[in-house]
């Protein structure tokens, strides 16, 4: 018989009661050290007493208006989200397939609104993922999440990651903008190289289109800078952003250009709860953390101190890693063919660790960003000892 709950994941037995830090408890008394964060989204820690505090505290005066009033945490957030950003203006909602959604409409109205309404194509890249939306499966592109789900929503064009050339041969006079991840997360945390990314800038300007990044999962500090883009030097026109912003609590946002948001006037495009006192309260606690003196460096500290110990990590383990990659507090460990990301990631777990499988056989890491670098050698340790469960020589030995 079927599960009451609907089985659309493939679950661990795990069942986690509470958290404190990067540090997590099953109901049955198992300790782990949380390096997935709920897949980059619990990004100041589980418990953080600011956080809850203030939630506690909101959700105690009022948890919801509705968008036919002002709310004041709102009207905060986006002020503190555009004066820390390439940003005029921020839309807030739900989710990342959400905000991306959105952002799509914006591109397409800005078009629309100058006169050009055939231009609605997006440019997209291979081994991308956006979100499980109608419109963001044609956006993502991958056949597996597409099939059975009828005709994919049109105006989504793939090109390979990376490749200058296959963007502007995709190029034509239906094209609205270009939508990438600067770090394809779920693809295998693969980074963009910043030239491509600047060159996408320069583009985009050429042919006058909109670029619009996700950072849905890049973004919040994940990177050792606010976001991704930052460390390319270029701004987007807009931008998604979820994940990370509600340090849990869920909450998404569209970062835009004035000259994007003007066109979303009222009745364009909404949302029940997005925006909400509650969500927004969260969000304000996040920023009060990742924007205070000194916090984004300590992130891309503790950053490189991890990237060193993964090249150990994958020195050390030839036959089961063959290289490192990612950025920030977002890393990927690359594997061998034989060994399957997700054994490694079982392996983790006897360990005492959580990690997050990725695209193209890479193991993710992705710790809360208060992570030290005495829990990072906690979590080294581990991952080395998971190693070498995997490592071939160790398991014939273990069968003797
Ligand atoms: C997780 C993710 C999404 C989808 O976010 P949801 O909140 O699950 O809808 C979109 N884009 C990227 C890059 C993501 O990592």
């Amino acid at each position: 018989m079927i599960p009451a709950l609907m089985p659309t994941y493939n679950r661990a037995d795990l069942a986690f009661e509470r958290g404190e830090g990067a540090w997590m408890w099953t109901v049955d008394g198992r300790r782990f050290l949380d390096f997935g964060s709920g897949i980059a989204t619990s990004s100041i820690g589980h418990g953080h007493p600011h956080l809850v505090k203030a939630i506690a505290e909101q959700a105690a005066k009022v948890m919801h208006v509705s968008n036919l009033y002002r709310v004041p945490q709102a009207e905060e957030l986006a002020r503190r989200h555009v004066e820390a950003s390439f940003a005029d203006s921020v839309f807030f909602c739900n989710s990342g397939a959400e905000a991306n959604e959105g952002m799509v409409k914006a591109v397409r109205k800005y078009h629309a609104e100058n006169g050009q309404p055939e231009r609605f194509r997006m440019i997209c890249f291979e081994g991308a993922f956006h979100g499980r939306t109608l419109a963001m499966l044609a956006a993502t592109g991958n056949e597996k999440y597409l099939a059975g789900f009828g005709p994919p929503v049109q105006g989504f064009d793939h090109v390979p990651f990376g490749n200058m050339n296959a963007v502007r041969d995709a190029i034509t006079p239906e094209t609205a903008g270009i939508m990438i991840e600067p770090i394809q997360g779920e693809g295998g945390v693969r980074p963009a190289e910043l030239r491509f990314l600047r060159e996408l800038r320069a583009v985009c300007d050429e042919f006058g289109l909109l670029l619009a990044l996700d950072e849905v999962q890049t973004g919040m500090g994940r990177s050792g800078k606010l976001w991704a883009h930052q460390w390319a030097g270029i701004e987007p026109d807009v931008m998604s952003a979820a994940k990370g912003i509600g340090g849990g609590f869920p909450l998404g946002a569209i970062l835009a250009k004035e000259k994007v948001a003007q066109h979303l006037k009222p009745g364009t495009h909404g949302t029940t709860y997005g925006g909400g006192p509650l969500a927004c309260t969260a969000g304000n606690a996040v920023l009060d953390v990742v924007l205070a003196p000194g916090f984004l460096d300590q992130v891309d500290r503790v950053a490189r101190h991890l990237w060193r110990g993964f090249e150990v990590l994958a020195e050390r383990h030839p036959t089961v890693a063959e290289g490192v990659r990612g950025a920030g507090l977002l890393i990927g460990l690359q594997l061998r063919p034989g060994i399957a990301n997700t054994e490694m990631q079982a392996a983790c777990v006897a360990e005492g660790l959580l990690t997050v499988a990725a695209g193209q056989n890479v193991l993710r890491v992705a710790p809360p960003l208060i992570i030290t670098e005495a829990e990072v050698d906690q979590a080294l340790e581990m991952l080395d000892r998971a190693c070498r469960r995997m490592t071939p020589s160790a398991s014939q030995e273990a069968a003797k």
